[in-house]
């Protein structure tokens, strides 16, 4: 079985033990994507299988322990039907340890604390003449982690902190792999386990003492629990009482109905929340909790809370870190440039390690996890200036076009470019005739045109006889990026003849794949367009000079490698329509020179959204038949292919089918796109649908991506809390790219989302901007970037990606070091060149 399913199977088996509570993987299932589906790419796993997938463990989070099961075993089985040798029931059981999960090649090899915490000689020699506590030398071993995970992120790890878990006295085997379900492997993993949250006993407060409003922590004993259904049994409360002796308080919590079973009278918890009021009583709803350890009830501390698995608890796993912390952090060297600590007002790392553990006061936390953020960041920065100086050390070709040349191009394009796509081209134009590859980043909201200002880059690469590679995530996309491109530059008044610039995908015939192959190895074809179909291995260039990427956040790391090694040093281009907010955008992408297309082409109107109830339906009928009637086009999008048994709530595109073209719309004619179709079904029926064949266009999200028609005014998104912002922008996207006003209608698959505050700010705004800010406040960065364009971001776990503050201070300083001393030369630099390296892995390439 290809590796990337025998992942999937391993999670997905774990993920059974566990209960269905999202946590086989820290930080929940969909984790994994940020590097399955690139592997996957790269193993030629079916699109429609890893869109399935992508698809799936995106919403997981927000699903009910059932409806993850029912949602995992019919993805499990979907897979089977593709991939006959994952057939076997997805693994379980027994307990068994998950493999680490493999990084991106290019990505940071260790944390970058981890990697600063000793000089690489203070390993077990430094520890006899340190009084011993409670833990066990660490006896010398042979790192068992290495031989699977060869290269793995803590390869140069100082030996000590690379130990194995086992050298912890009370920790064996068993323990060892239930902490490596956990990403645990090594006592450095524990020195850099961030403790979740804390508890600050030394300010608990009675229950009477508690005031509305207020964001507390409350311990008491349990004093009844029941739950009931609500809003006609489709969800459930559960309501617990505590107390404490002082007085009692309502706990409330939605549609959690295992919860009833999971708290017991007589039961010590604390709840951590803010206090409401119900009926003139003080409530807390849906507060985190978690079972009390007695013992700290009178330690008078602030008390961290780490990230649990099943089978270990909290004080355990305080234990043993605490023997790890006690003994290591005090030791660790820091390697920051005594000027930046300073300068930056910064905790010494040890201390840091210290307090962000077993802090001594909420001011001592707060310094240190500044410090921890920082270091975070400025190891990020540091290795994108470096990256950055690395590219512009490397020597690329010339390409000058004469203005007369691009004038006769833009003069047959049937619109004028706008300032925006002008400034972006002039900036394109500017890099490839710079001498050092291009490596810049197109962002421009979907449908400001990036497409063209792309093709017009590689028809300059073309005019010198050069190559230009064009890589899509989608068949779909790569068709009709091949339509714009030939109309545009191979059409009347063109630069080039219809057979240099040529389609490549998955289902493109073998001999016309071998004549597409023939001719990019002599050079008579300049442009090539295609999915990942480009990058696999018989395809060769004479002489490619530019590899272009679009919708980039589609790809891994290691495929915009691939693509860019089939030429020597070729131009970057890489395209997306992901709107990244400046704090971002100097964090994760600091390494690429960023063009902005901020305007959109003129006579756009915004596209009129509405966020209907389900039972509004008809409404939304009503205007795509009305649509239709003047010529228009509509898209009617499921977020799901086919009814798994018990996700009834969610419609599905197959059925819903037959209902919408029988019952509903008779009258007209309607298309049915999926991920299960054929690659060559998916694209004729697209073709059909944008020839105006069909009428309404029946869609699962794989039109999410870039498709391009005009004529089509109406978005009808079913199940819309389904999807995140930048998804349901995306979609939205599909509309409004013609003259005509457009609508998109968001339909929550239950009344109650109606409300969801996603869903408001669709209807709010049509920024890609201002919808991405939002949606970094609310889901985080992590989700936010979620998969693969976290390269960078994945190291960051202190430092929040929203802490634009912290992200200017670690910036300035890393700058202002590197303009001082770039190569890290002077003695006082050492050790964080040492650790940068660590970090890096002292490989460069592509980093975001
Ligand atoms: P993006 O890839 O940025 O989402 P596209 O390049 O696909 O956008 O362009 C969206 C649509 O706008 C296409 O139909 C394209 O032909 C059209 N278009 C692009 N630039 C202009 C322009 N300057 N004026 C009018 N229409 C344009
Ligand atoms: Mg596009």
């Amino acid at each position: 079985m290809q590796p990337s399913l025998e992942k999937l199977r391993k999670f997905f088996g774990l993920e059974r033990e566990k209960g269905y509570e999202n946590t086989a993987i820290i930080g929940g299932l969909a984790k994994m994507l940020d590097y399955w589906e690139g592997e996957a790419r790269a193993e030629n796993i079916r699109e429609e299988i890893i869109q399935a997938v992508v698809q799936r463990l995106r919403s997981y989070e927000g699903l009910s322990p059932v409806s993850r099961a029912d949602a995992l075993k019919g993805l499990w089985k979907r897979i089977a039907e593709t991939y006959p040798e994952a057939g076997q029931r997805p693994a379980g059981g027994h307990p068994r340890p998950v493999p680490p999960a493999p990084r991106p090649a290019l990505q940071p090899k260790v944390q970058p604390d981890t990697a600063a915490a000793l000089p690489a000689r203070a390993s077990s020699e430094g520890a006899p003449t340190r009084p011993q506590p409670t833990m066990a030398r660490p006896r010398p071993t042979t790192p068992s982690r290495a031989e699977s995970a060869p290269g793995g992120k803590h390869s140069q790890t100082p030996a000590a902190l690379s130990a194995p878990l086992t050298v912890l006295q009370g920790v064996g085997p068993r323990h060892a792999s239930t902490l490596a379900t956990l990403g645990l492997h090594t006592l450095g993993d524990l020195l850099y386990c961030y403790p979740r949250r804390y508890d600050d006993y030394s300010k608990l407060k009675p229950i009477k003492s508690l005031w509305y409003g207020e964001q507390v922590t409350v311990i008491g004993s349990v004093e009844s629990v029941h739950s009931r259904p609500i809003q006609s049994g489709s969800r459930t409360i559960v309501e617990a009482i505590i107390g404490d002796g002082t007085g009692s308080l309502r706990l409330t919590w939605f549609n959690q109905p295992w919860l009833a079973n999971r708290l017991r009278e007589g039961q010590q918890i604390s709840v951590s929340g803010r206090v409401e009021q119900y009926l003139g009583r003080l409530v807390m709803n849906q507060p985190d909790w978690e079972a009390v350890d007695v013992e700290h009830l009178h330690t008078n501390r602030i008390v961290p809370i780490y990230p649990l698995t099943g089978r270990i608890t909290q004080k355990w796993l305080r234990g043993i870190i605490n023997q790890v912390v006690t003994w290591w952090a005090p030791a660790v060297v820091d390697p920051l440039p005594e000027d930046v600590r300073s300068s930056g007002q910064l905790m010494p790392l040890g201390n840091a390690l210290l307090q962000v553990h077993f802090p001594d006061s909420q001011s001592k936390l707060k310094a240190a996890r500044e410090r921890l953020g920082f270091d975070e960041i400025f190891f990020l920065q540091m290795g994108v200036l470096r990256q950055k100086r690395d590219w512009k050390k490397a020597e690329a070709l010339h390409f000058a076009v004469a203005d007369d040349w691009l004038e006769a191009r833009l003069k047959a394009f049937p619109f004028a470019l706008t300032a925006a796509q002008q400034r972006a081209l002039t900036d394109i134009r500017h890099d490839l005739d710079s001498g050092q590859p291009m490596n810049r980043l197109l962002q421009g909201d979907v449908g400001s045109g990036k497409t063209v200002v792309a093709a017009l880059a590689a028809a300059m690469i073309a005019s010198s006889n050069s190559q230009a590679a064009i890589m899509t995530p989608t068949g779909i996309l790569a068709e009709q990026h091949y339509r714009t491109f030939t109309e545009l530059l191979a059409g009347e008044g063109g630069a080039m003849r219809r057979e240099e610039v040529r389609l490549l995908v998955g289902d493109t015939s073998d001999a016309e794949k071998d004549a597409i192959r023939r001719g990019l190895v002599d050079g008579s074809i300049k442009i090539v367009i295609g999915t990942h179909a480009v990058i696999e291995a018989p395809v060769q260039f004479k002489d490619l000079q530019l590899a272009v990427i679009d919708e980039q956040h589609r790809f891994g790391v290691e495929q915009r490698a691939e693509l860019r090694s089939k030429g020597t040093n070729p131009h970057l281009l890489v395209m997306t329509a992901t709107p990244i907010p400046r704090s971002l955008a100097l964090t994760v992408y600091g390494d690429l020179d960023l063009s902005v297309i901020e305007e959109m082409p003129a006579g756009r109107q915004p596209v009129n959204t509405h966020l209907l109830r389900p039972q509004e339906r008809e409404r939304a009928y009503t205007l795509i038949r009305a649509q239709v009637q003047e010529g228009r086009q509509a898209f009617v999008i499921y977020p799901l292919i086919e009814e798994s048994e018990k996700m009834d709530e969610l419609k599905a595109a197959v059925d819903d089918f037959d209902v919408l073209s029988k019952e509903i719309f008779p009258e007209l004619r309607l298309g049915l796109l999926h991920g299960r179709l054929k690659p060559d079904e998916k694209d004729a029926t697209m073709r059909k649908f944008r020839m105006g064949e069909y009428d309404i266009l029946v869609s699962t999200t794989v039109i999410e991506v870039g498709v391009d028609v005009p004529n089509a005014t109406v978005m009808l998104i079913e199940g819309a809390d389904r999807f995140g912002l930048a998804q349901l922008h995306q979609l939205r996207g599909r509309v409004g790219r013609g003259l005509a006003q457009s609508y998109c209608l968001l339909i929550p698959s239950r009344e109650d989302s109606a409300e969801n505050e996603r869903l408001l700010a669709m209807t709010e705004s049509n920024d890609g901007f201002f919808l991405a800010e939002r949606d970094l406040q609310q889901r985080g960065p992590g989700e936010f970037l979620g998969t693969r364009q976290s390269g960078y971001a994945s190291g960051l776990r202190m430092a929040s990606l929203s802490d634009l503050p912290l992200i200017e201070k670690a910036r300035g300083q890393a700058q202002k070091l590197f303009e001082a001393d770039p190569d890290l030369l002077r003695p006082e630099d050492a050790l964080l060149a040492e650790s940068l390296d660590r970090y890096w892995g002292r490989t460069s390439g592509d980093v975001s």
